[in-house]
């Protein structure tokens, strides 16, 4: 037998139960004693709240509202798609405690996107707002095999889908469930929730998480470092809880751990920093390009972040001069870097003390890693190849979807599609990604998916998409390339006017963080191996990698 170079994780690895169910987790043990009527969720336009009890307590009324209006059963499928709120925590812990599977669709979508969210997971019902329901009755109505479907109005608005229910009837019961019990089941074969990713390839993937990868990251993460994680942290979040990093570290660790989240609806750097400081935040929770963005920013006084003590950053690398910057601004919080996927979850962290330029840090409590070579073999440490993973916080499988799940892993390991490197140490570089993925202010991009709307584009003849390093932006940016039919180049148009015809084509389909801001570029031909497949690496502006982590 051939031996694996595995490299372990310095963490002290937490015991993970596979007989609990999440909300049995929240309901049994509040590590840090948080009082009963702490609020920790608030929204930043209603004013909205729970408490740390309330939210177990809504959990149970709203679940006897899903299981005897809606008829949920254990299994059973919610879609939820809105924008951040209160309320869509609310829903998320109701639909779990009910043992139902809460799939998150992004708010952003458009009517194309949401049906195919639709079409994987099957829901028995859908959740939206006023500002989701044209998108998702519009996906609805695209799939008449969804038309028996029941629906729930967030913020209690007209929906037009037929039977609709309240939310404030859903959760106004005088009755409750108990949470949902997993005590004699195993808690690794029950999905609890689905996020979307691309995975390695193709189109959004539905990715199942089930109660025990859920468990082992909220368990790995208090274990790893408590400090950065703890109910005395207050701060405001912005990015989408349909996001596995909003999912776990508002939706799930704030109310298991009772910190203070104030919940944005929609983003702009004015108003987030404002807020912070109006509710004397202690800690912030950023992607790089917001780094970038504060670090560039004139109009706000940063002294008054004052109460700061933890910086946490992840999804992307966080450039040198922003870390410096940061270091000068805020000399008492340290800053915690991270990697990890929808997939994974958290897979690597880098405390301030890790001194490593450019490192992700090192691996998460009970994830264990390989480097592997394409020829499918472990490298000698310090070289470079795809890292494979495996642990009780890698997700279960794609939902529906055998065929991706198969080619995902290799036994119990996870093949991540990034490519990087361990130093003796254990300490990790991302230098490379070899899967197709193209991630815009930590919002993923599927080339595939745009690939397949260009190719619908009638005078393309064949189109490819890859990331492009954006500077200004601060980020990856999708780029198409393209070759046109017999018939577009014999018709000899202004070809200007074409590419910004196809660029349009593609735009006005996809979520705004999918549009082609690279632009489009035509090419006599698209180039391809000998086995026809698209030779990404040779298209003139691959992102390289390596050159943005400077
Ligand atoms: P997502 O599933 O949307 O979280 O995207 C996961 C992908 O984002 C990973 O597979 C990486 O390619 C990228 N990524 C996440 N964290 C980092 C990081 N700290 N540095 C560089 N790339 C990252």
């Amino acid at each position: 037998m051939t031996s694996h170079k595995i490299y372990r994780s310095p963490y002290p690895p937490p015991q993970v139960p596979t007989n609990v169910s999440v909300p049995q987790l929240l309901q049994l043990y509040n590590p840090d004693d948080i009082e009963d009527g702490k609020i920790i969720f608030e929204d930043d336009w209603t004013g909205k709240n729970l408490t740390y009890s309330s939210t177990r307590e809504e959990s149970a009324r709203g679940a006897f509202g899903l299981r005897h209006l809606l008829g949920l059963e254990e299994g059973d499928v919610v879609c939820i798609c809105a924008p951040n709120s209160v309320d869509a925590i609310q829903l998320i812990h109701a639909v779990l405690w009910c043992g139902g599977t809460a799939v998150l669709v992004n708010p952003l979508s458009t009517e194309y996107e949401a049906a195919h969210c639709l079409d994987i997971s099957k829901p028995k019902a859908v959740a939206a707002d006023a500002s989701t329901w044209p998108t998702i009755a519009g996906a609805i109505r695209q799939k008449r095999d969804l038309s028996g479907i029941k629906a729930i109005s967030i913020d209690d608005t007209q929906c037009p889908i037929s039977p609709a229910f309240r939310f404030s009837n859903v959760f106004a019961q005088t009755e409750t469930l108990p949470a949902f019990d997993l005590s004699n089941k195993d808690n690794r074969e029950h999905t609890a929730v689905v996020c979307f990713s691309s995975g390695t390839s193709g189109k959004a993937k539905g990715v199942e998480l089930s109660h025990y990868n859920l468990i082992a990251s909220m368990l790995g993460i208090r274990a790893s470092e408590p400090g950065y994680n703890n109910g005395g942290l207050r701060g405001v979040f912005f990015a989408p809880l349909c996001h596995i990093y909003g999912l776990m570290v508002v939706a799930l660790m704030g109310a298991w751990l009772g910190y203070h989240t104030t919940l944005m609806k929609k983003y702009s750097l004015s108003a987030f920093l404002e807020l912070s400081a109006q509710k004397e935040v202690t800690a912030i929770r950023i992607l790089p390009t917001i780094a970038v963005q504060i670090s560039k920013q004139q109009d706000f006084d940063l002294s008054r972040l004052k109460h700061i003590k933890h910086i946490m950053c992840s999804g992307a690398v966080l450039p040198t001069p922003v870390i410096e910057f940061f270091h000068k601004r805020f000399p008492k919080a340290p800053i915690m870097q991270g990697y990890g996927m929808t997939e994974t979850n958290i897979t690597m962290l880098k405390p301030e003390s890790a001194h490593r330029v450019g490192s992700v840090g090192k691996l998460f409590a009970n994830v264990e890693a390989r480097v592997i070579d394409d020829e499918g073999k472990d490298v000698e440490v310090g070289q470079q190849g795809e890292i494979w993973v495996r642990g009780p916080s890698i997700f279960r499988r794609y939902m529906r979807d055998e065929e991706a799940t198969r080619e995902t892993f290799d036994g119990e390991w996870m093949k991540t599609g990034d490519v990087g490197r361990a130093d003796a140490e254990g300490f990790w570089w991302l230098t490379e990604r070899k899967k197709e993925l193209i991630k815009y202010k930590g919002n993923q991009v599927a080339p595939a998916e745009l690939e397949s709307i260009l190719n619908s584009h009638a005078a393309v003849s064949e189109g490819a998409v890859c990331a492009l390093w954006d500077e200004s932006r601060g980020t990856e940016v999708p780029i198409a390339y393209v070759s046109l039919t017999a018939g577009a180049k014999a018709a000899d148009e202004d070809i200007g006017l074409l590419v910004e015809d196809i660029r349009q084509h593609v735009d006005t389909k996809v979520a705004p963080y999918k549009k082609l801001r690279g632009g489009v570029v035509v090419l006599d031909e698209i180039p391809k191996s000998g086995n026809g497949k698209v030779l990404r690496r040779m298209l003139p502006a691959r992102l390289a990698r390596e050159r943005k982590a400077r």
